[in-house]
């Protein structure tokens, strides 16, 4: 093969263990875990270095891959790597209180921040999309969204159907590295689940990973497959091979109801993220060679269907949202003028977390050991008593999560114990109660790190939905508070144009400088997302501010 960015049998884990490979565990954390980015175990496409979420990668190509290794196997303590889009094209002298890497993935100009413009960077090997956290190096398979996946389903549970799931299903589309995650965080919530996926070995690789218990030939077996659950008073998930838009269609023209539809195809990327109607798989990869311009009217069109049986369910009853990939906006541009008659996901049910400063808290055991994961779940729940919700969740992930690549963990945490319990980790190491280091990192879907109006930052209060200043000093902010990574992106999630997002990745190495890092970072890096939502003046994000003692000028005098 020519293409710099395909290693046809090339396999790429992380090394485990105890041992130093690098100057130090800041470093070697960083070398660990852009190769658990591409363990076959994590990422969706590990020889194309793709991570997850359309083409989101983990490096430029195989060259600038292996170049980033040998960089930071070399690096000094006091030295600081930058990233441009993959590319390792700096080494900086800085201080051992600085990031160890910095990263900045698919920015433009604003006026040139177009799919089209991007696409034509990235043939000529001048840019790589960087999804959210493919190219921050902090992806942890399909877990790292079940919790929040888990948080959505029970807010919808609660805010629908009075927390009752049972007997309740949701119809959905995409089982990939992200949308994978549904069919186990409906089952966890409570409600069963029928998720449509156009290739089969998306469907067989979430039911070896037992994030799927069926597989069905046909619609109507997986909806007899429902009834049946329903009957019997179980929840049930069902994969279905096929096209979403001809299924939400097939149901909405056969009457069937569902409690609640979504979708988590790659609807962000109309090229290679959402199969046309008619296509096959083949014909759909060989066009994204030959002619990938092509593909998008098609595409379009099909998410335009799709969404009209969306919207078509939700005037049936259905609680419909949109899921984060911007389907509506798809459908709106292919002129479906009701698209965004559904809300999205965020200001439907994760806002109020957001004002209170929670989001996606993950932490990964460098050590490979998964016992390392057990003890530290035990001191989250050591840590916080009292959060019934919280210990549900690490009960039922302790069970239900199968671990690829290195084992880790995700809750959502607040900026009142983020800190608390990265203190604690980092005195764990220290101690020796752990085998190794600890990352502790998060998504950058998180509530002060991203501008995405069509997602996180849909709909503010005081309509300050594209301003992109907030992600730029949440990403300055980590950086001077010493995070050991800190990124930069455009287009995660959404696409190119859409978002703009930041990300931080901290170590607890089990030093004095750890902890004072890990202090400053966890507590700064949440209390900045309660600062971006008292600012657009929600009352909870207020009450918060003033409870965390955190100082807002305008707010203070
Ligand atoms: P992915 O590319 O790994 O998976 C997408 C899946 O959709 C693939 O398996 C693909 O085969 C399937 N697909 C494509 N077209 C289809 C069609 N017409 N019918 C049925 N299946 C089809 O992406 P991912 O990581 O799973 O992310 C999915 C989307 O969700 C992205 O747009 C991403 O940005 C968004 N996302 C949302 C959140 C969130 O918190 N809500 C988080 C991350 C990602």
């Amino acid at each position: 093969s020519t293409d710099p960015r395909y290693a046809p049998g090339r396999v790429v884990r992380s090394p485990h263990g105890a041992t130093l490979h690098c100057r130090n565990w800041l470093i070697e954390a960083a070398w660990r875990m852009i190769q658990n980015n591409l363990d076959p175990e994590v990422a969706e496409h590990p020889e194309h270095l793709v991570v997850y979420g359309g083409m989101g990668r983990a490096a430029r190509d195989w060259a600038c891959f292996d170049q980033i290794l040998a960089t930071l196997r070399e690096l000094g303590e006091d030295e600081t790597l930058l990233v441009q889009s993959g590319k390792p094209v700096g080494v900086f002298r800085t201080h051992v209180d600085a990031p160890r890497v910095l990263i900045a993935n698919s920015n433009l100009v604003p006026k040139w921040a177009t799919w089209e413009h991007f696409n034509e960077l990235d043939r000529k090997g001048l840019m790589m999309f960087g999804q959210m956290t493919a190219g921050s190096w902090i992806y942890i398979g399909s877990q790292g969204i079940v919790q929040g996946t888990y948080e959505t389903f029970t807010a919808c549970a609660d805010r629908h159907f009075g927390g009752h799931a049972a007997r309740r299903w949701i119809l959905t589309g995409g089982l990939g590295g992200m949308g994978g995650a549904q069919p186990l965080a409906a089952t966890m919530a409570g409600f069963s689940m029928l998720a449509v996926e156009c290739d089969e070995t998306r469907v067989d690789l979430r039911l070896k990973t037992h994030y799927l218990d069926r597989k069905a030939a046909s619609l109507d077996e997986a909806l007899a497959l429902l009834d049946t659950a329903r009957a019997e008073g179980r929840v049930l998930s069902v994969g279905l091979v096929g096209n979403a838009a001809d299924v939400f269609e097939e149901i909405a023209r056969l009457g069937v109801k569902p409690d609640v539809v979504t979708d988590q195809t790659s609807a962000h990327d109309p090229i290679h993220g959402y199969l046309p109607q008619g296509w096959t798989l083949q014909q759909w990869r060989e066009r994204q060679r030959s002619d990938p311009q092509s593909i998008i009217e098609p595409a379009k069109r099909s998410m335009a269907n799709q969404v009209r049986a969306m919207l078509a369910l939700q005037r049936a009853g259905a609680a419909v949202f949109d899921y984060g990939n911007n389907i509506r906006q798809m459908a709106h541009d292919a002129g479906v003028i009701d698209a965004f008659a559904f809300p999205g996901f965020v200001p439907a049910y994760i806002r109020p977390l957001f004002c209170r400063g929670y989001g996606p808290f993950r932490w990964v055991a460098l050590s490979g050991d998964p016992k390392d994961i057990h003890r530290s779940d035990a001191k989250v729940k050591e840590l916080i008593p009292d959060d019934r919700h919280l210990h549900n969740w690490l009960d039922l992930a302790r069970h239900r999560i199968t671990f690829q690549g290195l084992p880790a963990r995700i809750c959502w945490l607040g900026p009142k114990d983020r800190y608390r319990v990265g203190l604690a980790f980092n005195e764990m190491v220290r101690h020796g109660e752990l085998h190794a280091p600890i990352v502790i990192g998060r998504d950058h879907l998180d509530t002060g790190s991203v501008a995405s109006p069509n997602r996180e930052t849909e709909a503010m209060r005081d309509g300050s939905d594209a301003v992109s200043d907030w992600p730029l000093l949440n990403a300055l902010l980590n950086t001077a508070s010493g995070a050991t990574w800190v990124s930069f992106h455009h287009g995660g999630g959404v696409g190119m144009g859409y978002s703009q997002h930041a990300g931080q990745v901290i170590v607890c190495d089990g030093t004095d400088g750890a902890a004072r890092r890990i202090a400053r970072v966890l507590f700064n890096d949440p209390a900045s997302g309660v600062m971006r939502h008292a600012d657009a003046g929600y009352e909870e994000a207020l009450a918060t501010a003033r409870e965390i003692g955190l100082r807002l000028p305008m707010h203070d005098a």
